[in-house]
């Protein structure tokens, strides 16, 4: 393989845009440039076509159209979910989340906690050494006062799947609204909202294929719903501000190709995944996976390189034009170790050193065979320079 080949393993981070939805977005930036809102058939046309993408979002998720809102990304769904549902439910004042969510729900929820007078109270679930919830504990949690629980899907880091599907039917059982980041989730996992407790579901275009700058809410048709942002009559009345047409376009074809991928996904991605994974922890001493086994999304590996530092190790994949992450994308750049690893209770000398991979259906096993030949030469070469690795 060419030297000047990028080797994408980034994919929890972003993803290329499928060529098929470049082709069907591009007509709405030169041709069919009206306002869906607008009273004219030129803008009404292209508010049939907003309409048809709604229709592929919920068709993935197992909902109806009506319950889809278009918003700018994944962290304008998440808060637009958690703020809805306290001001739905301004007499209780509890959260419950998790020690592993991605910053778009950890900040939030510290923000609301420290930066309303404590008006809000927050419990961050522990997670065991693989990363796991435990449900009793859950259970244990939960009070009369708690107005939400917002727990992810996956996890961008580790791949970990949660078990929403029992801890919305715990909530609902209790008359608690459940809301779930299922950004990394939607596309790789089968899901059908028709058949559970979950009231509200945050997904991003970027993550499966489509643009940047979309995103999609899930809101249950008997769920309380306050708008977080507030303007125009768009979306129902449930998001004001003139709608990121194109993007939507390609986000509902992206969901179309997701659903028609995901077998794909979870063999054949899968399986680089799994070739890959078992290549480095054998040829690589003093390395060890983060994060379940089984029970985590097909296309990621969470590896940590003992006595290496992730930033120097991407540095040096980077001159062989592969890509991946230490931590995600958003805390990458800082030289913390990620708070994920740490909820699990990795040691600081793996935690420093993990690398996160995550691969798409456009990767080939020549991209696998490729990394797992570079790989062990660029720890070996980083540990001769550690004071702390014993030569
Ligand atoms: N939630 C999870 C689990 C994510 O992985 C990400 C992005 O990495 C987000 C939320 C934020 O999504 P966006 O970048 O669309 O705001």
């Amino acid at each position: 393989m060419s030297e000047k080949r990028v080797v994408y393993l980034d994919n929890n981070a972003t993803t290329m845009v499928a060529p098929e939805v470049v082709d069907v977005m591009l007509p709405f930036f030169t041709e069919k440039y009206g306002n869906p809102s607008s009273m004219h058939t030129f803008g009404g046309e292209v508010d049939e076509h907003v309409e048809a993408a709604r229709r592929q979002v919920a068709a993935l998720l197992g909902a109806s159209p009506e319950e889809i809102l278009f918003t700018s990304c994944g962290t304008e769904s998440d808060s637009t979910a958690v703020l809805s549902a306290l001001r739905a439910c301004p007499e209780k004042r509890h959260i419950v989340t998790s020690k592993v969510e991605h910053p778009a729900i950890k900040s939030l929820a510290e923000n609301l906690e420290m930066f309303t007078g404590r008006r809000y109270r927050v419990t961050a679930l522990p997670v065991d050494r693989d990363g796991m919830i435990d449900l009793a504990e859950y259970e244990r949690v939960l009070t009369d006062d708690t107005a939400i629980v917002s727990v992810m899907w996956a996890n961008n880091e580790t791949g970990n799947i949660y078990p929403v599907e029992k801890m919305a039917a715990i909530a609902k059982a209790r008359g608690i609204l459940f809301h779930t980041d299922a950004v990394q989730a939607v596309g790789k996992v089968a899901i059908n909202l028709a058949e559970l407790d979950i009231d509200y579901l945050s997904m991003s275009g970027h993550k499966l294929h489509a643009p940047k700058g979309v995103g999609a809410l899930y809101v249950r048709k008997s769920t309380p719903f306050v708008p977080f942002m507030a303007g125009g009559h768009q979306e129902g009345g449930r998001r004001g501000g003139t709608e990121n047409v194109a993007s939507i376009i390609g986000f509902g074809k992206a969901c179309e190709l997701a659903g028609a991928h995901m077998a794909e996904e979870n063999t054949r991605v899968k399986a680089m995944r799994d070739r890959l994974e078992e290549g480095l922890l054998a040829s690589i001493p003093r390395s060890m996976r983060n994060g379940s086994k089984e029970n985590r999304l097909p296309n990621t590996t969470n590896i940590s390189f003992e006595y290496v530092e992730g930033e120097a190790i991407l540095l040096h994949m980077n001159l062989y034009n592969i890509c991946a992450s230490s931590g995600s994308a958003c805390t990458s750049g800082s030289l913390e170790p990620s708070h994920v690893l740490r909820a699990m209770g990795v040691p600081l000398t793996a935690a420093h050193g993990s690398v996160r991979f995550s691969l798409s259906i456009y990767n080939t096993e020549e991209d696998i065979d490729y990394v797992l030949a570079k790989m062990p030469g660029i720890i070996d070469t980083l540990r001769q320079l550690s004071p702390f690795w014993e030569k």
